[in-house]
């Protein structure tokens, strides 16, 4: 079974528009199950997967549930880009493209 980490933060449902917390799997740091918030600091020294300072990356992210709580409709968005800037989580935007991550191992890209 292969690990990863999980960011815990709000989406927005494009049809309701109600946010809800949500999960988001990603590879980046030490990945063991760990449990980020926005503005938490990756920790390294473990099964890393990227390397650690990196100026800004971003970390291939995908939610473990489209289903909105609210009206139920399954169309949040599935996969975003998580930008982290040394070691920093910022923030998470809707991926801009898959293509971004064929390059590395397919779990993260450097931004600069
Ligand atoms: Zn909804």
């Amino acid at each position: 079974m292969s690990s990863f980490n999980v960011l815990i933060t709000e989406v927005a449902c494009p049809d309701c528009e109600k946010r809800h917390e949500a999960r988001i799997q990603f590879k980046f740091g030490n990945t063991w199950q760990l449990q980020y918030k926005i503005g938490d600091k990756v920790t390294w020294g473990g099964n890393d997967i990227g390397i650690p300072n990196l100026n800004e990356v971003n970390a291939y992210g995908i939610i473990e549930s489209t289903k909105c709580p609210y009206c139920n409709k399954q169309d949040i968005v599935e996969e975003y880009d998580i930008l982290i800037k040394n070691d920093v989580i910022m923030g998470i935007s809707p991926m801009a493209s898959m293509e971004n991550y064929l390059g590395e191992n397919g779990e993260y890209f450097v931004v600069t």
